[in-house]
């Protein structure tokens, strides 16, 4: 690739309304008007309650339908995938389910560079729609780069009748840009680093977006839940306008997967990364207070107590930050925070320090 070159990689098409799982078919051909073998790759779980309405939708529109059953998001996992893919003869792949199967195929399909659908059955994270995956295996949590999928399909009614726990932590997930965008600019003044105003701008307003309608959001009505599942195919398109995960991912994700490194009862991604947002927008100067307000409204946890971590976990994590990731710059600076200013900072925010 040239220098100065930029590559958008976004979806063609999004849907998202009731009974989307039966018209699979018509849209995946609109899609893919030449393809005829798909590959699933599903949860057990997600096999048991929505995989024959999804095969039978496919076969209608003349599709041959293979599966496979996928447990964890792992790179040898995602090896598994794209054997099963070339064996199978397939021409897209299908990630069916919350992040794991959808990270999974996501990385598949770049591999073997097939079509790629996401069928998301929570609104728990963005990753539902970027063209990056979180897998492990890599000896860092973190996200590399996939593809983008070509189709999008959202059945409300499916997302709606997953446990309330997941869909609110897409809304901490998305609260997280109002920081992970200021870190970006950071970076871009600091360290001369590519910054997109439109990526940006589109990343901040999925946050903005969710927080207006908190409290549609909150009562789990079909608008809030329709608000919260634009928003965060929004963001996910503006890390695919970005070409990086930069416009959603800061401090506060940085803060997020170390908790995950470092924590014995893992909390979910978007709720680490809600409580992250909390302490990175009060070292943002911004109001760190209204943050926590909108998080506690939609009932997600803003302290260790409440997530389920112990307090020397949140100070673990927030040191190790910095240095998990270093390229990446944040307001945590170069070499993270000390121990003691790691401690007052969750002590300042409430996050420790109250029971
Ligand atoms: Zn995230």
């Amino acid at each position: 690739m040239k220098r100065g070159t930029h590559i958008i990689d976004i979806p063609k098409k999004v849907v998202v309304g009731y009974g989307v799982i039966e018209e699979a078919g018509k849209f995946f051909r609109e899609v893919y008007p030449r393809e005829s073998r798909a590959l699933v790759v599903l949860g057990p779980r997600i096999y048991d309650m929505y995989f024959s309405r999804l095969k039978g939708s496919l076969e209608a529109a003349g599709i041959e339908v293979d599966y496979i059953i996928v447990r964890e998001a792992s790179v040898d996992e995602a090896e598994k995938v794209a054997v099963t893919a070339r064996e199978t003869g397939a021409e897209v792949i299908v990630g069916f389910g919350g992040g794991r199967s959808i990270d999974l195929a996501k990385y598949a399909s770049r591999n073997s560079g097939v079509g790629f659908v996401s069928l998301p059955t929570v609104a728990s994270h963005d990753g539902i729609t970027s063209p990056f995956a979180s897998l492990r295996g890599f000896n860092k949590p973190m996200s590399v780069p996939a593809k983008s999928p070509d189709l999008i399909l959202i059945d409300v009614s499916i997302v709606a009748s997953a446990p309330r726990r997941y869909n609110m932590a897409g809304f901490g997930d998305l609260i997280g840009k109002l920081t992970s965008v200021r870190d970006w600019k950071l970076a871009h003044k600091l360290r001369g680093e590519y910054y997109g105003e439109y990526a940006a701008s589109l990343a901040l307003l999925s946050a903005k977006h969710v927080a207006a309608y908190s409290r549609e959001i909150a009562a789990g009505t079909v608008e809030g839940l329709r608000v919260l599942l634009e928003a965060l195919v929004s963001s996910g398109v503006a890390m695919g306008i970005a070409g990086s995960t930069r416009p959603a991912s800061g401090s506060e994700h940085l803060f997020a997967h170390a908790l995950m490194m470092v924590a014995e009862r893992k909390p979910l991604h978007g709720e680490a990364v809600g409580l992250g947002t909390i302490m990175m927008s009060y070292l943002h100067g911004l109001k760190w207070r209204k943050i926590r307000g909108l998080l506690r409204r939609v009932g997600l946890p803003t302290t260790a107590d409440e997530l389920g971590v112990s307090e020397e976990e949140v100070i673990e994590a927030l040191t190790m930050a910095a240095r998990i990731r270093p390229e990446r710059y944040t307001i945590l600076g170069e070499r993270g925070l000390t121990r003691e200013a790691a401690e007052e900072l969750a002590r300042k925010t409430e996050v420790i320090g109250r029971r």
